[in-house]
């Protein structure tokens, strides 16, 4: 169980996690069943960060991951639990992948199979399975905007003037958002360790197009209905319909990190267009007629390009700021939930 709390009066938290992604909310729930008193701040109206899930009409579209592998024993057995409360379920053991859009046969694969997870009604299941396990710690569209030190505790500024004081802070974001909250807080060399600081400084992400389609006409994706490309523009298509989470037919299509790095701060409108146009054989009619609606997400951040090797650095120790996330490992789901684990744990054997 938790050690005391030291001073009830000058701590409002035992830790403050901030991001409800799947880093975080793994961090949460351990820390929340150890005994702590924990705040998770997201400023985003919804929990699961990049395992998004968005609603266009009727449609429902998978736009951040698309699905996730399990291979180690902690991330397992939480899946497993949602599994067995309904909240995921096995998509396939493998997805074809084609040369390129111009020749789309099905190049073959030398891999073994493995489960490719989904959640039951959209990759946002997982998260909000495990958010519900300490719901009245998860505090929504709240934008923590510094993490600084005062004393003995750690202080969360927020955007809405709101202040959080903890005994230890657990950042959860991408490297490069976590580096702009610190340095706000004045939480830089040498008030920190300038080599760790430097590594958590050297991540980069490459970034993302996600392109959602609500179709009239079933599309014309082969089973499962996730196509992955060798080269190309697109490195993903996947049918949100044949998938299972979409009561209509629709399709989340990926760009490439280097069409999505050129095209960046192209007019959203051309880039889908582009895009549009090079899945026109999976869509079934003329282009022109065949789409209901459709809309374009522009994920700044969405892979580490170099993860850092370590699951997680502990910035500061007296008090604690530990970081976390999928910076660390592999730019994975199971990687960011591994990461969110390892921090938790630290934290509790620094309190133990
Ligand atoms: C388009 C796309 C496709 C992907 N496909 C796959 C896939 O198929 N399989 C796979 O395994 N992985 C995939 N990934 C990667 C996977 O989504 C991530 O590795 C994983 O979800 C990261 O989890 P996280 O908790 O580390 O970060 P996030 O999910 O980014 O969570 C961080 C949270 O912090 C919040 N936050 C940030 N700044 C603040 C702030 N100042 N105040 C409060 N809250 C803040 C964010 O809103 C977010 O909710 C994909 C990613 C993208 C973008």
């Amino acid at each position: 169980m938790a050690a005391p709390n030291p001073d009830e009066s000058l701590y409002q938290y035992d830790i403050v996690v901030i991001g409800a992604g799947i880093a975080g909310l793994m961090a949460s729930n351990y820390l929340s069943k150890a005994g702590y008193k924990v705040a998770v701040l997201e400023k985003s109206r919804g929990v699961g960060g990049r395992m998004a899930t968005r609603r266009l009409g009727e449609a429902v579209c998978d736009h951040g991951t698309q699905y996730f592998s399990v291979k180690g024993r902690a991330f397992g057995s939480v899946v497993l639990e949602a599994r067995e409360s309904g909240a995921v379920m096995p998509w396939c053991d493998m997805f074809p992948k084609a040369k390129t859009l111009e020749d789309p046969a099905v190049v073959p694969l030398d891999e073994v199979g493995h489960a490719r997870w989904k959640g039951a009604r959209g990759m946002t299941s997982l998260p909000k399975h495990l958010a519900q396990q300490f719901s009245e710690s998860v505090k929504t569209g709240i934008r923590v905007n510094a993490v600084s030190i005062q004393g003995n505790s750690v202080h969360v500024s927020c955007e809405n003037d709101e202040v959080f004081v903890a005994r230890a802070a657990l950042l959860t974001a991408p490297s490069p958002q976590i580096v702009e909250i610190l340095t706000f807080g004045g939480l830089v060399p040498p008030v920190v360790d300038s080599v760790k600081w430097e590594v958590l400084s050297s991540v980069e992400y490459s970034s993302c197009f996600s392109l959602m389609l609500k179709l009239k006409q079933p599309s014309l994706l082969p089973d499962p209905g996730g196509l992955e490309f060798c080269s190309g523009p697109v490195a993903w298509i996947s049918d949100n319909f044949q998938k299972g989470i979409s009561p209509v037919p629709s399709l989340t299509i990926q760009a490439t990190a280097e069409f999505s790095k050129v095209h960046f701060d192209t007019d959203p409108i051309r880039v889908q267009d582009e895009l549009t146009k090079a899945v026109h054989r999976w869509i079934d009619g003329d282009i022109s007629n065949a789409i209901d609606a459709s809309s374009l997400q522009r994920w700044k951040y969405a892979f580490p390009i170099s993860p850092i090797k370590a699951p997680m650095i502990a910035l500061q120790n007296s008090p604690p700021v530990v970081c976390c996330g999928d910076s660390f490992g592999g730019g994975r789901v199971e990687s960011a939930a591994s990461s969110g684990l390892a921090a938790a744990r630290w934290i509790h054997r620094f309190f133990e």
